[in-house]
């Protein structure tokens, strides 16, 4: 039962004591033993026991729990059909060997928030929901935010279940196994129309806040970002034999564009970066026939970002003229720029006493509501700004500090 008209404060609570509790419960959920990294795949049995977890935070908490169509997760206080909730949450599922922060973070921070808030003795006068987003990183069937942007239609039904992981399994089947039902998959405009503000915190993916003497910062947008596919034909050959003046060799046009790319972003104030490549025959005494290398460029505005990659496009051309290698250049995927509601982004910054208000260059689920919501980002300091990784760390008073700032920001939205 939801009981929103009293709620419980916690006789014995300490700052912190339900966030560790909480993290501890979590920490060892999908964690490989070897790399000490996590895999929290979308609809395995890693992300049940996260699903599960979160379910048992609910209901010890005595909040209503629900699943979505599109299988996310709802912790409700108060009545969800009064509309104006103010809702909080993040994702729990991971990147290949990602990092024990980057999502769970913001969920187990929501739930410490209400023990705080309830501690308080605050009365929100709004509905409350924590929320965890399915399939945040896309790690297992290649798109990211596929809950969000399935609830936010931005993703249609068809779209999703064409979609395959490594082993060709498709999402609905995938969904099915999980016991959630792909046929019930699609836009949710009613459920969004509840809310009246989502707060998502997160680890920061950099160290903006760490050259800064600011524990928790403020979004202000999300970079516009994008995904292009660089295919470099040459001519296989004989490693041995081909005299070098004959060669038409992929390998060498890559190898520049990869450099070109670093410059250009530098002199731009941009990103770019090839992350994956595939190579033709693969050979260690063949000339390559074929280089595939994908680059992931982000930029302050689009602006700057369709310059820096046509720049990147012209180097790799110029050069592979050099090396008789052909050229083409397809984008996979592209993400304009998310400016985050600037009234809600403001109040934060007032409500935490001006926390500084930076922008990141990753996508979040945030970023995908704030075309449907008035949405705002919190930010914990990241020491070394690693993300994605299982070096990504963040420290204990910085934790607790973005709980206590969660409270606050949760206390006046919706308690006054
Ligand atoms: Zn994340």
């Amino acid at each position: 039962m939801t009981d929103d008209r009293e709620p419980v404060a916690h006789p014995g609570h300490r700052p912190g004591a339900s966030f560790h509790e909480m993290w501890r419960d979590l920490l060892p959920i999908g964690r490989h033993t070897e790399t000490g990294g996590y895999r929290r795949y979308a609809w395995t049995g890693a992300d049940a026991d996260c699903r599960a977890w979160f379910r048992a935070q609910a209901e010890t908490r005595g909040l209503g729990y629900e699943e979505d169509r599109n299988g996310n997760q709802w912790a409700w206080l108060g009545d969800p059909a009064a509309g104006d909730a103010v809702v909080t949450g993040s994702h729990l599922d991971s990147v290949p060997d990602g990092g024990a922060f980057d999502g769970p973070l913001g969920v187990v921070s929501s739930f410490a928030a209400l023990d705080e808030l309830r501690s308080r003795g605050a009365r929100p006068a709004k509905p409350l929901a924590l929320v965890n987003f399915g399939d945040e990183e896309g790690a297992r069937f290649g798109l990211a935010c596929v809950g969000s942007r399935l609830s936010a239609g931005q993703l249609s039904a068809e779209q999703a279940h064409a979609l395959r992981d490594g082993d060709g399994v498709s999402l609905a089947r995938a969904m099915e196994r999980a016991g959630y039902d792909p046929e019930a998959i699609g836009p949710d405009p009613e459920r969004l129309a509840r809310i009246g503000a989502f707060v998502e915190l997160h680890i920061e993916q950099g160290r903006a806040l760490d050259e800064t003497a600011h524990p928790v910062g403020v979004a202000s947008a999300i970079w516009p970002h994008g995904r292009w596919r660089f295919d470099f034909h040459g001519e296989a050959n004989h490693a041995g034999t081909t005299r070098l003046e004959d060669r038409r060799d992929p390998m060498l046009t890559y190898a520049n564009t990869v450099l070109a790319a670093r410059k250009k972003a530098r002199t731009a104030g941009a990103l770019a970066t090839f992350g994956k490549v595939g190579v033709e025959p693969n050979g260690v005494n063949a000339i390559a026939s074929l280089v595939r290398g994908w680059l992931d460029s982000r930029a302050p505005d689009e602006e700057t970002l369709a310059a820096v990659v046509g720049e990147i496009e012209r180097a790799a051309v110029e050069r592979g003229q050099r090396d008789g290698v052909e050229v083409t250049v397809t984008r996979e995927s592209f993400t304009p720029v998310v400016e985050f509601a600037h009234g809600l982004r403001d109040e934060l910054a007032r409500l935490l006493g001006g926390a500084p208000v930076l922008p990141t260059g990753a996508g979040h689920d945030a970023g995908i509501l704030s075309a449907s919501v008035p949405t705002a980002m919190l930010f914990v300091r990241n020491p070394t700004g690693v993300s994605h990784s299982p070096a990504e760390t963040a420290a204990e008073d910085d934790c607790l500090a973005g709980v206590t700032a969660l409270a606050d920001v949760l206390e006046g939205l919706a308690c006054h």
